[in-house]
């Protein structure tokens, strides 16, 4: 992992690492609660630890605070080794204001930590081939990794917002990135893919984007420094289609936050359900933030019927990139498989087999007994 990128370590002089947990909304809580579980008892094993302090985001903040984070939030993030964030959103929310919605939360934390680095890995578990809509010979192996940029682009761009122009009701968004931005997570997909299959793709739409031919020449430069890494480009609506066509043929995939946010999506699709995709977002302050991929899920809140494993995988992605701690994070993953290969499933991965789902809390359970016995 690139320096720059690369969460601060547990300094060694302070023995405990301390770790925000956001739970936020809908399911967000039930799921960050078995993550937490996780973390605790994987910390445990590797006499790492821990402490915990919990803070509200989302929705939750804005039925207590008037506002979907808070500046004390923000001191308190900075403070901590690491987030570990639930999800945020539902439709009590949804009238509100665009400035006030929760997700404006999410977005602002981000920003203010610096993550400019979303690390999206995708795999499929042996055991959950057939829980793709994808046919089992095209997914079977396949382990990509989606960097996406996340403080820059076409989300945070200005100018931004409505106008009356002419009469006519007009809103703008501005796609906008600089030589920096481009390049530092540029690096950042280079350094993972050189612990990885030694390919990077780099996703644009550089036929029509001034924004994206210049992310092509900055993408070039850095490969530069990478002569043992591959570097291929393409454009983002045939990489739409090639993700579905022929998936394994991908290992690192580096784009902008929207083109980033649109094919981690579809890249967590094809590998099942979204809720087995873990999230990373790293930057310059040391701070990492860990978070499932999914949202809150309003559907299926509080009915203890949420996939916790994208948030146990979270946990696992702490403990290597800001902990420095992979021992834990492999157990974690190897509790994770072993519970799928006995056939345990919540309903969204059952599909069309005959298992029976089992609910949030209880896959939490297995995991912790899959840990306790490594
Ligand atoms: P979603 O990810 O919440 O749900 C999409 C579908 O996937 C739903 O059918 C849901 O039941 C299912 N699903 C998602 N996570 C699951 C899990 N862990 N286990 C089982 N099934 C799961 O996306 P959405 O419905 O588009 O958005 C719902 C709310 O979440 C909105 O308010 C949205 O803004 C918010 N959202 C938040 C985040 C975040 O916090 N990072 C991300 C995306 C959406």
């Amino acid at each position: 992992m690139d320096r720059q990128a690369q969460p601060s370590q547990p300094r060694s002089e302070e023995r405990t690492a301390h770790i925000l947990i956001l739970p936020g909304d809908g399911i967000g809580p039930e799921v960050a609660a078995q993550g937490v579980r996780v973390l605790e008892a994987a910390a445990k094993g590797a006499g790492i630890e821990l402490a915990f302090e919990e803070g509200l985001i989302g929705g939750s903040s804005i039925d207590a605070n008037g506002s979907p984070i808070t500046d004390d939030l923000i001191e308190r993030a900075r403070s901590a080794q690491a987030v570990f964030l639930g999800a945020v959103g539902g439709p009590k929310w949804d009238a509100l204001p665009f400035a006030q919605r929760p997700e404006r939360g999410l977005l602002r934390i981000r920003k203010e930590l610096g993550l400019f680095a979303n690390l999206r890995p995708a795999s499929v578990f042996p055991a959950l081939v057939d829980a793709s809509t994808l046919r089992p010979e095209v997914v079977t192996g396949i382990d990509l990794l989606v960097v996406r940029e996340l403080t820059g682009g076409l989300y945070f761009g200005e100018p931004r917002g409505d106008a009356l122009v002419d009469g006519l009701r007009e809103s703008r968004n501005t796609m906008v990135y600089n030589e920096m931005e481009i390049a530092r997570i540029a690096r950042v997909a280079f350094e993972a893919a050189r612990l990885r299959r030694k390919e990077v793709t780099h996703v644009h739409k550089a036929n029509v984007l001034e924004v994206s031919q210049l992310w092509v020449t900055v993408v070039e430069e850095v490969a530069k420094d990478y002569s043992d890494v591959a570097l291929h480009h393409q454009l983002v609506d045939s990489m739409a289609m090639l993700l579905l066509r022929e998936p394994r043929e991908y290992d690192v995939i580096v784009t902008s936050n929207l083109f980033g946010d649109i094919l981690s999506d579809e890249a967590a699709m094809i590998t099942g359900s979204l809720g087995m995709l873990p999230s990373a977002s790293l930057g310059e302050e040391g701070v990492g933030l860990y978070e499932p991929v999914h949202g809150s899920a309003p559907d299926i809140a509080g009915k203890d019927a949420a996939n916790p494993l994208a948030a146990i995988l979270s946990a696992a992605m702490l403990f290597e990139h800001s902990l420095a701690a992979p021992e834990p994070a492999a157990k974690i993953r190897e509790a994770v498989a072993s519970v799928l290969d006995d056939g345990h499933r919540t309903i969204d991965l059952v599909g069309d087999s005959d298992l029976a789902p089992v609910g949030c809390a209880a896959m939490g359970d297995l995991v912790l007994q899959r840990l306790g016995e490594q």
